[in-house]
């Protein structure tokens, strides 16, 4: 079996699923007994495990219900704090649906939102948002890293601009598809807010956080018992935050990207040597390593990754979100929608070998002859 999505998610690894079960993280972290401070304890470690990965203070972290929360939280808590001081939010059109949809809800709420199209390399270019910053822009938010092209923004240089350009505007990155596979160093990057999920890295679905940088004070839009700090109220989920954080502890094990890379040049060498000029690739040598998008000219993709999958092979086209609808990033990149129609995500994990890319390249070739 090769399986090959891991951008869409991850398996989660077998000391996650312990950590999850450990009875350490059953009591209430509101309780003052023991069984609740455990607990606590457990939220405690979490956020020092996070913390570090990112490089803030503890108290700049609350953890979610997963990155799509994460995103809201930071995003309708900005505009909620600035709503007074301006009217105007600056994205781009590749952003994840997380981001896309709850700016499509302001916008119906009355807000101004510019989604800036991306340069061909489905990058933001800086100049282009620059020009686009106002005296009222409330709101930036772009991705780190692309979830379908695999395409990396320069943060620290938008986050930059942005800061030299307004005097109270606020940066969010969605760093989902970034935690873990490249550095993250949230003061280095400038941002205000900075969104994670724990279901990328081998941890598990239905937990993420959100990176606050300290003295932003945004309300809250969950309301209850003032959990983890009045921000987002409701019962911590311990199960899921200790296996989050085994997940990142793990991840660290793997920290150096050589075998990500060597997989990468495998996969691209492999591809060149069978489909040779047939072959489309959506993103450039400076991108992530983890995340390859290539279409092989003749084939659909809906076709393709149903032979693929009678051969035990499991890749997306495009995002797992979108399915069935061809995707909007490579419109955007105004990328031929005959060539879009064929498109392979290959996505990688540090637990995928250089045998998963010999049985895709199996399969790709029975789809190559299916269609010849
Ligand atoms: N942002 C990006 C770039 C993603 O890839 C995803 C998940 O596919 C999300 C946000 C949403 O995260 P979650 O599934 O944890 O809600």
């Amino acid at each position: 079996m090769g399986y090959l999505d891991n951008a869409s998610t991850t398996k989660p690894h077998n000391e996650v699923l312990v950590a999850m079960c450990d009875e350490q993280t059953f009591g209430n972290p509101s309780s003052v007994h023991k069984f609740g401070q455990n607990s606590s304890m457990v939220i405690k470690n979490a956020r020092e495990i996070l913390s570090k990965k990112i490089n803030c203070q503890p108290e700049e972290i609350i953890f979610t219900s997963g990155g799509t929360e994460s995103i809201n939280t930071a995003i309708f808590g900005a505009v909620t704090k600035l709503k007074k001081r301006g009217n105007h939010i600056i994205s781009s059109q590749i952003e994840h649906t997380a981001t896309l949809n709850t700016l499509k809800e302001l916008e119906n709420r009355g807000f101004e939102v510019e989604y800036l199209k991306p340069t061909k390399d489905g990058k933001i270019d800086p100049k282009s948002f620059a020009n686009a910053v106002r005296e009222d822009t409330i709101l930036a938010s772009f991705m780190m890293i692309n979830n379908e092209i695999g395409s990396e923004n320069d943060i620290a240089k938008l986050c930059k601009i942005f800061k030299e350009k307004t005097k109270f505007g606020l940066f969010h990155t969605d760093a989902v598809q970034a935690l873990c596979k490249t550095k993250i160093d949230v003061k280095n990057l400038g941002v205000d807010f900075l969104s994670v999920s724990g279901h990328k890295i081998h941890g598990p679905k239905g937990v993420g956080a959100l990176y606050i940088k300290k003295g932003t004070n945004i309300p809250p839009t969950i309301f209850g018992g003032n959990q983890q700090y009045g921000i987002r109220s409701g019962t911590e989920n311990t199960h899921g935050i200790n296996g989050f954080s085994k997940a990142i502890e793990i991840n660290n094990i793997h920290d150096d990207l050589s075998h990500i890379e060597s997989l990468n040049q495998y996969l691209k060498v492999s591809l060149e040597r069978h489909f040779s000029d047939d072959i489309f690739y959506y993103n450039g040598k400076s991108d992530t390593p983890y995340i390859v998008n290539f279409s092989i000219k003749g084939i659909k993709s809906e076709v393709a990754l149903r032979v693929l999958e009678q051969h035990e092979i499991y890749v997306s086209s495009g995002s797992a979100c979108t399915k069935g609808k061809l995707s909007y990033v490579l419109l955007a990149m105004e990328i031929d929608r005959k060539i879009a129609d064929g498109s392979i995500r290959i996505s990688f994990s540090f637990n995928n070998t250089k045998e998963d890319i010999d049985m895709l390249i199996r399969g790709l070739t029975v789809c190559v002859e299916m269609f010849k």
